[in-house]
């Protein structure tokens, strides 16, 4: 496949997708690449509504197959938050740090073994007939009471994989995409596109 367009402005995101796609396509075209994909409200209950809302607004927009995913957070001691929230936990606009100590702040007082959680990410591939298909993925981790690490994006720093005894954020991306929520989901999507 020579072109497939991915509907994300996040940078992290599209990082990941670039290193997964090696091989598959010869060029991902994000929202950079094509001025035409409408901004959507992400305000659907579940991952699986907002992926399969973003692709399907832009395959309608340019006439091709586009594919989003939609991910996050779920931290068992908070019911499940910020899950489809992860994005702007602190609130609208917030930054990757404002979330990561909002999350500290609400775990203050969860003991080490109550602090499990789980990254989740639903990938959606639309088409110009509006027609979808999607595929998930989910990494299981604890969340830590301080930031470890530089790499990655999001709540990274905090999150601990236990087999590795390291945060996403200190484990190399290759690793990283190999087990990752997103990884998984996107490994799926491959196996369609070539299946196809
Ligand atoms: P979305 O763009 O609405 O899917 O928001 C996803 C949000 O979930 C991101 O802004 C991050 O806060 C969080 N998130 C999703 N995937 C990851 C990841 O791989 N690492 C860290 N945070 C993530």
């Amino acid at each position: 496949m020579r072109e497939l367009f991915v509907a994300t402005r996040n940078r992290g995101k599209l990082k990941e997708f670039e290193v997964l796609f090696t091989g598959v396509v010869d060029r991902l075209l994000s929202p950079a690449d094509i001025p035409d994909v409408p901004e959507v409200t992400e305000d659907g209950a579940t991952f699986q509504e907002n992926a399969v809302k973003k692709a399907r607004a832009a395959a309608l927009a340019i006439g091709k197959p586009v594919f989003a995913d939609d991910s996050g957070l779920v931290v068992d001691a908070l019911g499940g938050r910020p899950g489809v929230y992860s994005a702007r936990f602190a609130g609208e606009g917030a930054s990757d740090n404002d979330n990561n100590a909002l999350l500290l702040r609400e775990m203050s007082s969860v003991p080490t073994e109550e602090r499990t959680a789980a990254f989740r990410c639903v990938i959606a591939i639309c088409f110009p007939d509006g027609s979808c298909r999607t595929f998930d993925g989910e990494l299981e981790g604890v969340i830590l009471d301080s930031p470890r690490g530089t790499g990655g994006f999001g709540y990274d720093p905090l999150f601990l994989v236990p087999e590795y005894g390291q945060t996403l954020a200190e484990l190399p991306l290759d690793v990283k995409n190999r087990i990752s929520h997103r990884g998984k989901a996107l490994v799926k999507l491959k196996e369609y596109l070539l299946l196809s």
